[in-house]
């Protein structure tokens, strides 16, 4: 006789993944982090901690922890920091204590930030890393993009659009490439990436046990 019941009816445990999300500014990367956000379980937005005032509308804790300039300076002082970085006058920074017991326990992350915030997570915690960089079709689509959006005036769309050429030339620090022409399309693209990550053999930790099972 044959037994049939399954040896798991759990999902098997995994160490979550950081997922990268960049493109130069107007491509389309919030709206598609807002959409895996809202479409995806287990992947939540890593909240930054940063010394800038809150803006109206926002939650502390939510949107970002809210500190001043001394707690900020102890816990660089501290090591609290998987990367920090100062943005217009302001320091904004990622804390690793939330980042590692999340991905400990399983939990995905998805970041907004620029190349050089990529460069020094991937420096960090490389195997947890997974980096994808969004392009847009043409420059003359993003700049189209940009000015639909209706959110900059004439002066910052130039200097975001010399900012994107700039942002594009590190398109080679990324492990995925996705052109964002089609916006479901490459929504589709990025979960693709997101699904098969998560089924990479070294971040499946209940593997050994599972087949262990599986061949007893
Ligand atoms: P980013 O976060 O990269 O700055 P946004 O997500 O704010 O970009 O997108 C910029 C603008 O382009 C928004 O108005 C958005 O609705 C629009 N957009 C995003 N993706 C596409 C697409 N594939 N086709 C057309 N418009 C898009
Ligand atoms: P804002 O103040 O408009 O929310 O963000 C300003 C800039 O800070 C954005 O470009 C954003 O990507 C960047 N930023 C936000 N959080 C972090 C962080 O934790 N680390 C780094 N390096 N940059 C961040």
């Amino acid at each position: 006789m044959t037994d049939s019941s399954p040896v798991s009816s759990q999902p098997l445990a995994r160490r979550g993944l950081m997922f990268i999300l960049s493109s130069p500014s107007g491509t389309g990367k919030t709206t598609i982090a807002q959409k895996l956000l809202k479409q995806v379980d287990g992947i939540g937005m890593s909240v930054s901690v940063t010394t800038r005032a809150m803006r109206p509308g926002e939650i502390d804790g939510r949107d970002y922890h809210f500190v001043d300039q001394v707690t900020f300076d102890r816990m660089v002082e501290n090591e609290e920091f998987l990367e920090w970085a100062k943005v217009f006058g302001n320091c904004y920074g990622t804390p690793k204590a939330q980042i590692k017991a999340g991905l400990k326990a399983g939990q995905d992350f998805l970041f907004d930030i620029d190349w050089q915030g990529t460069q020094q997570l991937y420096q960090r915690m490389e195997t947890d890393v997974v980096r994808v960089f969004l392009l847009p079709p043409s420059i003359s689509e993003l700049e189209h993009r940009l000015r639909s959006r209706g959110t900059d005036s004439d002066e910052v769309i130039a200097a975001r659009m010399d900012r994107a050429r700039f942002e594009i030339s590190h398109w080679d620090g990324y492990d995925y490439v996705v052109v964002n022409d089609d916006i479901g399309e490459c929504y589709e693209k990025v979960l693709t990436i997101l699904q098969a990550e998560r089924m990479s053999r070294a971040r499946q930790t209940g593997l050994v046990d599972f087949t262990r099972r599986l061949m007893n």
